[in-house]
């Protein structure tokens, strides 16, 4: 019993956010499917980039007479009676310079339209890249409103597949953080570790081993943090955290972590402040674990520690 009262403590995480009810039950009918369609709110994608009112700078909605007549709909899902879907087809013509990525716009929209980015980002990369059953090779047309795409040839259904990743805070017992540098990313940039799980691997086997492999220690408690979409192009990021005995053994694997540092409190907000740590992005899973982290404690003063967010960082998606 001691340990079902134990509470776990989920992360408010950016992108998980959706308040749109998918409406599973209404992707079966055609007819209903296009009654909506007739009123439907459509966000537009020519597979990697939406198209953006440029006033507001979010999403923006066409009405079903504006998409073009060379694309396919997808059902993402009702609000407040309002039907939404996805268009997909190339960029309207004389609107390209409207088109932006999720990545440049996602840090403008709200919680409806962060729910219809992250779904509509992931079918229109799924959708774009499947276009043929890989069981027989015939094409194949999408089905239920987008959710399947069906092989006529050989009556097969494929899904849209998502790929579930780890990514975890590792800490010692002093409650100190161990972040890493991969090679490729921004000078100063340090985060968390994350890889993607292999097949026949459960969650927990993953945290231990790319921590293993990437950081060279041992973890020995793993506490699940919550998830979040993150459709570039397909995985589901799934946060942990994990305490190690062995602090001292910690050395960068030298591939693809070139180096590693511990932090404590106050030496993460005064390299932060001399500009020698950048964070990743205020959108990402990794950024949400170390500020909530970095929140848990009071100064020794018992003052509010510094926010992160009254410091000039770089926020991009990139990296
Ligand atoms: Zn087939």
């Amino acid at each position: 019993m001691e340990r079902a009262e134990k509470k776990i403590k989920i992360l408010d995480l950016p992108l998980a956010h959706s308040v749109v009810d998918r409406a599973e039950h209404l992707r079966k009918d055609p007819d209903l499917l296009e009654a909506l369609w007739e009123r439907a709110k459509i966000i537009h994608s020519d597979g990697e980039k939406f198209l953006i009112d440029q006033e507001s700078g979010k999403l923006a909605y066409l009405k079903n007479f504006e998409a073009p007549d060379n694309g396919d709909e997808f059902f993402l899902g009702l609000d407040s009676g309002d039907p939404y879907f996805l268009f997909l087809s190339p960029q309207i013509a004389g609107r390209e310079e409207s088109y932006k990525t999720l990545r440049e716009v996602g840090g403008l929209l709200d919680h409806l339209q962060i729910g219809l980015a992250v779904h509509a980002q992931g079918l229109a990369h799924w959708h774009k890249r499947h276009p043929r059953c890989s069981l027989c090779g015939a094409l194949t047309a999408p089905a239920l409103g987008g959710s399947v795409r069906h092989c006529s040839q050989c009556e097969t259904d494929h899904y849209p597949r998502t790929d579930p990743a780890i990514i975890v805070l590792v800490k010692d017992r002093d409650d100190r953080i161990l972040l890493g540098r991969q090679k490729v990313w921004p000078e100063h940039r340090f985060s968390t570790f994350a890889g993607f799980v292999e097949t026949g691997e459960s969650f927990e086997q993953c945290v231990a081993r790319e921590v293993a492999e990437e950081a060279g220690v041992l973890v020995s408690d793993v506490q699940y943090l919550g998830s979040q979409p993150w459709p570039f192009p397909a995985s589901l990021m799934v946060a942990f955290e994990a305490t190690i005995l062995d602090p001292e053994n910690a050395r960068p694997d030298g591939n693809e972590i070139e180096e590693i540092k511990w932090f404590d409190r106050d030496s993460i907000i005064e390299e932060i402040q001399v500009g020698e740590l950048l964070l990743p992005p205020k959108i990402s899973v990794a950024r949400a674990m170390i500020e909530a982290w970095y929140n848990q404690v009071p100064a020794a003063d018992g003052s509010p520690r510094t926010p992160f967010n009254s410091i000039e960082m770089n926020e991009s998606w990139r990296k």
